[in-house]
């Protein structure tokens, strides 16, 4: 007998962490941060014995997905944490650059000095496809999840006395096409899905345009002078927008113009990218093969120091600036914003998706003008969102991957909010045939 509880991502988007127990062996997979209007839930007891888990199994480097693994081993989880090697590497680099920023907040979940011991429990051994064992009679597959780079969507079999049962669960999963990681690979069967649904209600808009839609903004604003303000998240789609406006130095559309890369953790998550060629989609791998750096080109500007970061504003003339955060909570961008929002001779492009309540969402929404940081400013930048590029498959990928799986007995939803989750569920009863169901935080499933 499997049992199933769900202590994150049941009916929301964030604090990914579920449990899974089979025959006395305890398995966490994903333990993530609350983030957004949920984030008071971070300081909530886990709801089980972090001491009691065996192993936790780690999708990917997402912040709402390992953001409280310092927290678990410092209430005493002392298993295993199995991961690929590229998402302990950006681990690594994501959970140093949130143990300071927690020490910055009133109620810190954990410090600083709480990482590394938590980095010392990865094994970070797995490779796509490659069974590993964790007891006897029970054994998970990694494979591609195509979301970011490194991730992985987990198949888990298991031995009882009726026979043998598997069970997957999806992380996060990405688009079918992606700007610069390879594809999600498909699974041929399974018992029993846990199927993210972050975007199960809706269709993406098509990436091709997106990318020329980004382009045109850029290149009608570098030919009035302006300088283009770019928030952006650190991981993956920083990457995917320095390899876009490696596209445009390549074809001479940014002489003379620099691009400021003004966020550390998206310099180190950069360099961490080029040491694993292999998980990119063909053409990158091809380049980075040939010695070629896809994320680099000559008007890039890597600016690591508060000193740097502060002369931006001095550079004359049109100008990109690429800054953290992406929702605009917290990070360089902040001091950018207060100096571009209102100049009219200034545009700033989001390039993901902007949460209800987050300062990038106010200025997106706002008509007139945003507080930022106790200070009123008018929104005279114009202000332009690109939709496309989204790292999470929508309605059409899902089903597509799901189809696949052949002999599922149970869908599962997970990660999504409810309204999103219902419509996905109506659409996948309706399709497969299948039982689909809503989780919900604590419930226990027998599988
Ligand atoms: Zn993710």
């Amino acid at each position: 007998m499997a049992f199933f509880q769900s202590f994150g991502a049941a009916g929301q988007v964030t604090g990914s962490c579920h449990l899974l127990e089979i025959n006395d062996t305890k398995i966490l997979i994903d333990c993530g941060m609350f983030q957004g209007e949920d984030k008071d839930r971070n300081e909530e007891p886990f709801g089980f014995d972090p001491a009691s888990i065996d192993f936790l199994l780690v999708t990917h480097a997402h912040l709402d997905h390992i953001g409280r693994i310092p927290l678990l081993v410092k209430q005493g989880f002392k298993g295993e944490i199995l991961c690929t090697r590229a998402t302990f590497a950006i681990s690594r680099l994501m959970l140093h650059n949130a143990g300071g920023l927690q020490e910055s907040t009133p109620r810190p979940l954990y410090t600083l000095a709480d990482v590394d011991p938590a980095l010392s429990l990865f094994k970070p051994y797995i490779q796509y496809g490659e069974p590993v064992k964790l007891e006897e009679g029970i054994e998970v597959v990694f494979q591609n999840a195509g979301h970011i780079l490194g991730s992985a969507t987990l198949k888990l079999t298991f031995k009882e006395q009726e026979g043998e049962k598997s069970v997957i669960f999806s992380g996060d999963i990405g688009q079918e096409h992606r700007i610069i990681t390879s594809a999600i690979t498909p699974y041929d069967s399974a018992d029993y899905l846990f199927l993210e649904s972050t975007y199960g209600d809706r269709m993406h808009k098509n990436l091709n345009i997106s990318i020329m839609e980004f382009k045109t903004y850029i290149e009608d604003a570098l030919r009035a002078g302006s300088t283009v303000l770019i928030p952006s998240f650190a991981l993956e789609r920083t990457q995917e927008v320095l390899y876009i406006l490696r596209q445009l130095s390549l074809q001479g559309k940014l002489q003379g113009i620099p691009v400021f890369l003004d966020a550390p953790l998206a310099i180190n998550v950069t360099r961490t990218f080029l040491n694993y060629p292999s998980l990119f989609s063909d053409e990158i791998n091809e380049m980075m093969r040939a010695n070629i750096n896809p994320f680099d080109f000559e008007e890039l500007v890597n600016t690591e120091s508060k000193d740097a970061s502060s002369r931006i504003a001095g550079t004359p003339g049109a100008k990109i600036i690429i800054a953290g955060s992406g929702m605009c909570e917290g990070g360089r961008v902040t001091h950018h914003l207060l100096r571009y929002l209102g100049d009219e001779n200034a545009l700033i492009v989001f390039v993901g998706y902007q949460v209800p309540s987050t300062l990038g969402y106010r200025i997106l929404h706002n008509k007139k003008g945003v507080e930022i940081e106790g200070t009123y400013v008018p929104k005279n930048a114009v202000v332009k969102s690109v939709d496309g590029f989204s790292a999470h498959a929508d309605q059409d990928d899902m089903l597509r991957w799901v189809e696949a799986i052949k002999g599922l007995r149970h869908i599962y939803l997970i990660h999504g909010d409810k309204e999103r989750q219902k419509q996905l569920q109506n659409v996948l009863r309706s399709l497969l045939h299948t039982k689909v169901h809503l989780t919900k935080m604590g419930r226990t499933i027998t599988l």
